[in-house]
């Protein structure tokens, strides 16, 4: 008998034929045995709708209501797993962030979890009762919900593996395991049977989606077994696990894709001491994650600040910026939301040459200008035009010899 995760993503809940192929999953894991926890995600495309209502009101809206409005995709589907479940038979029982206690810090919209009361869940469990926790909210310090940014059911879930001390923690989703690229652009991607915590890590934190990047980041610290697989075909799926469990290393495991990105130019600023900081300080203080970064030198004793930031974070800045206008000094401000940022991950990297310059040659043979390039031990980044995005990341695939044979 194990204890296990059970996380369903929004294409595997995004009906009432899907809820009860859930339901069917589960249902099967108890009678196997096993005690089981659900996790749940919104409908597939309910969070945007969500998103998209809070913004058409006020581009800047409040936080704390963002999260108010954002978290109910969770609740609905979390009552209808556990209504789907009790109709086969199986005792469930649905749980929002708040009721389990699901505590998180105040950073509404991207919240980070502190700690989970998890000795209830875990008493109803050994009852056989199956909870069906809403994923993506919890409670802050402020006593109200939050949630813990796109994609964050997968880190409710893994959080509530560490929690409830669960043998594993299984995420279902639309596709059946961590390809080398997302397989949806990349007809020849290749399905991965393993892959270490920190590539994993790499590539959801430069884009690819199918983990949310701290969910990663938690399973590493605390040792949760994640694996990854389809809510659709009973196929093995995509185990994450230690570098030292990974028999043959690729220099590149994978590619991944962003286009929730924004380029912003601060354009002749004064080229001197503490400017930097000028920019990104007030930046940070407003909760504005800035990723890549260039300045460029220029003779006239000003120079040009780019950077880039998630889309949506994107107001904010520019409100930002023009509210420090008089201590920056900016000439103007540029923006352009049409980028993408395209990124080559590897282990291997760190001790082979020669990575970087195959993304930059392969790029210019298809005639993609680069615009902003930034490298880590493990990964080389290029800001591109959004419209080249599956060009690029074809073309990469193919030169990186990952091609499905
Ligand atoms: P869920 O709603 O189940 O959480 P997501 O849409 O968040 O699903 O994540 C799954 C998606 O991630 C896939 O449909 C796929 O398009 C995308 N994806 C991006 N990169 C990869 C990759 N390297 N391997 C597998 N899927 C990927
Ligand atoms: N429903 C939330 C989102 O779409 C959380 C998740 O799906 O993981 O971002
Ligand atoms: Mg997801």
């Amino acid at each position: 008998m194990a204890r296990i995760v059970m996380k369903f993503g929004g294409t595997s809940v995004a009906d009432l034929d899907r809820i009860r192929n859930v339901a069917a999953r589960v249902k099967r894991e108890v009678a196997a045995g096993h005690e089981v926890a659900v996790v749940v995600s919104a409908m597939a495309g309910v969070t945007n709708q969500l998103v998209g209502w809070c913004q058409a009101l006020s581009p800047l809206h409040d936080a704390r209501e963002y999260d108010t409005v954002v978290a109910t995709g969770e609740q609905v589907t979390s009552g209808l797993v556990a209504i789907a479940l009790q109709e086969m038979g199986v005792e469930a029982r649905s749980w929002q962030g708040w009721q389990i206690r699901l505590l998180t810090d105040g950073a509404h919209g991207k919240a980070r979890i502190d700690r989970i009361e998890g000795a209830e869940l875990i008493r109803r469990m050994g009852t056989g009762q199956v909870p069906v926790i809403a994923g993506f909210q919890g409670i802050g310090p402020d006593n109200r919900v939050t949630t813990l940014g796109r994609g964050g059911s997968d880190t409710s879930a893994v959080a509530l593996a560490a929690a409830l001390l669960a043998d594993r923690c299984d995420i279902y989703t639309d596709v059946d395991g961590v390809y080398t690229t997302d397989p949806r652009i990349v007809a020849k991607a290749r399905k991965l049977d393993k892959i270490a915590y920190e590539a994993m890590l790499e590539l959801a934190s430069v884009g690819a989606k199918v983990l949310q990047t701290r969910s990663v980041e938690l399973a590493m610290k605390a040792r949760v077994r994640v694996q990854v697989l389809s809510s659709f075909q009973d196929l093995p799926g995509t185990l994450v696990v230690d570098e030292d469990e990974i028999v043959e290393h690729a220099i590149v495991s994978g590619i991944a894709y962003s286009r929730d990105e924004a380029k912003v130019t601060v354009r002749r600023v004064p080229d001197r001491p503490g400017i930097a900081a000028a920019i990104f300080g007030p930046l940070a203080g407003a909760g504005v994650n800035v990723d890549m970064i260039v300045q460029n030198v220029s003779a006239d004793g000003t120079t040009d600040m780019t950077f880039t930031l998630g889309r949506a974070d994107l107001p904010r800045a520019r409100k930002v910026l023009d509210d420090n206008h008089a201590t920056i000094g900016f000439v103007e401000i540029l923006d352009d939301p049409d980028v993408a940022k395209i990124s080559v991950v590897g282990v291997g990297m760190r001790s082979h040459a020669g990575v970087a310059n195959t993304m930059f040659r392969t790029l210019a043979e298809k005639g993609i200008n680069i615009q902003v390039i930034s490298t880590s031990e493990i990964k080389v980044s290029v800001l591109i035009g959004a419209e080249y995005t599956e060009l690029a990341v074809r073309a990469l695939h193919t030169a990186y010899g990952l091609d499905a044979g």
